[in-house]
C-alpha cells in the first residue's frame, strides 16, 4: 500500500489504561492486530478493573473464568478462549488459538493447557478485593430476605451440586453491577483492521457460562473490506442477535456507521425480559474501513475512548448514538 494512511484506535472506556500501548504500536507503523492485543493486555493487568483479567470478579463458586477473542480483518482469521482459569492474558491465548491451532474457539481446561504450553505464568486471578466483593455480594443477595440462609451459605452447602433454579439468578443480580468487558478496535497504516475483546464475564455467573465476548459474530467481528465492531453489556442478548456481525454486515450492505449500529441495537428490542439489576444494556464500538468511528449504547451516559492522528492523547467521549 502506498501513501500516508490515517490510523485510529477505539476502545470501551475501561480501555483507557491500554491506549498508550496500542497507540505506540500504530504510530510507528505496527499492525492493528499487535495494537489491539497490546491495549487489551494492559487492561488484563489492571487489578482495579474487576471486569477483565487479573482482579476480575469470579463465578458463583469464586473462580475467575476469562473469555476473550481477537480477529484479523485482513484474513478474517479469528481466535477465542472461554472459561480460561489461571492465566491473566486471555487475549494472547486467543491469539495463539488463531495463529497456532486449526481452530477458532478453545475453552476450559484446553484453553489452560494451551496457555501453559505457551509458557504463560499460571497464577491465582482472584484478588483479595474481588474475593471480598464476591462474598459480600452473596451475603447481600435477595435470598437473605427469604429465610433460607445467605447465598454464600447455600453455595458452600451445595458445592459440587450448585444447580438451583434461583441460585445463579439471585447471585448474579447482587451489587455491584455484574457486567463489564474491554473492547479494542484499530486501523493501521496498511489499512488493516483488527478487533479484540476480553472479559471476566458476568460476575457470579454459573460456572462455564460464556458470554458474547469469545463468540465471533456476537461480541466481536472484523473485516477489512467493511469495518469492525465489538460489544460490551448483556452478552446473552448480543449472542442471540449476532450483534457485532450485524453491524459489519450493515456496513457491507452500504449502511453508514450510525445506520448500521442503530439497526443492530434496535434489533435487540424485545429480547430483554426486563430483569432488575441493570444488565439490560448493550454498548457498541465500531469503525469503518476509512477509519470513521462510532460508539453507541442502549442507555444514556456511557463513554468510550479513542485516538487518531493529530491527537496528543486519547480522548474520552460520550457514546454519541443512543438507541434506548
Ligand atoms: N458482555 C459481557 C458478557 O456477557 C459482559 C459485559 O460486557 O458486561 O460476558
Amino acid at each position: 500500500m502506498t501513501g500516508w494512511r490515517p490510523v485510529i484506535v477505539v476502545a470501551s472506556a475501561n480501555g483507557e489504561v491500554g491506549m498508550d500501548a496500542a497507540w505506540a504500536i500504530l504510530e510507528r507503523g505496527g499492525s492493528a492486530l499487535d495494537a489491539v492485543e497490546a491495549g487489551v493486555r494492559e487492561v488484563e493487568d489492571n487489578a482495579e478493573d474487576h471486569t477483565v483479567g487479573y482482579g476480575g470478579y469470579p463465578n458463583l463458586l469464586g473462580e475467575v473464568e476469562l473469555d476473550a477473542s481477537i480477529m484479523d480483518g485482513s484474513t478474517r482469521a479469528a481466535g477465542a478462549v472461554g472459561a480460561l482459569r489461571g492465566y491473566r492474558h486471555a487475549i494472547s491465548v486467543a491469539r495463539a488459538v488463531m495463529e497456532r491451532l486449526p481452530h477458532v474457539l478453545v475453552v476450559g481446561d484446553g484453553a489452560a493447557r494451551l496457555a501453559s504450553e505457551l509458557g504463560l505464568a499460571r497464577e491465582e486471578l482472584l484478588t483479595a478485593k474481588a474475593r471480598d466483593t464476591w462474598r459480600n455480594g452473596l451475603d447481600r443477595s435477595p435470598s437473605d430476605a427469604g429465610g433460607d440462609g445467605s447465598l454464600v451459605e447455600r453455595v458452600q452447602s451445595v458445592i459440587g451440586d450448585i444447580f438451583d433454579p434461583e441460585l445463579a439468578r439471585q447471585a448474579s443480580g447482587t451489587h455491584p453491577a455484574p457486567g463489564g468487558t474491554v473492547n479494542f478496535l484499530a486501523l493501521d497504516r496498511e489499512g488493516h483492521l483488527a478487533s479484540a475483546v476480553s472479559t471476566s464475564g458476568w460476575a457470579w455467573k454459573f460456572p462455564g457460562r460464556l458470554g458474547d465476548s469469545p463468540l465471533i459474530g456476537a461480541g466481536n467481528y472484523c473485516d477489512d473490506r467493511y469495518g469492525a465492531a465489538a460489544c460490551t453489556g448483556w452478552g446473552e442478548l448480543t449472542t442471540r442477535a449476532c450483534t457485532a456481525r450485524m453491524v459489519v454486515a450493515g456496513l457491507a450492505s452500504g449502511q453508514t456507521l450510525p445506520e448500521a449500529c442503530g439497526a443492530a441495537l434496535a434489533d435487540l428490542k424485545g429480547l430483554e425480559p426486563g430483569e432488575p439489576g441493570g444488565r439490560g444494556y448493550v454498548n457498541l464500538v465500531a469503525i469503518d474501513r476509512s477509519g470513521r468511528h462510532l460508539a453507541a449504547s442502549t442507555k444514556e451516559g456511557t463513554e468510550y475512548v479513542w485516538r487518531s492522528d493529530g491527537m496528543d492523547r486519547a480522548e474520552r467521549s460520550p457514546r454519541s448514538l443512543v438507541v434506548a
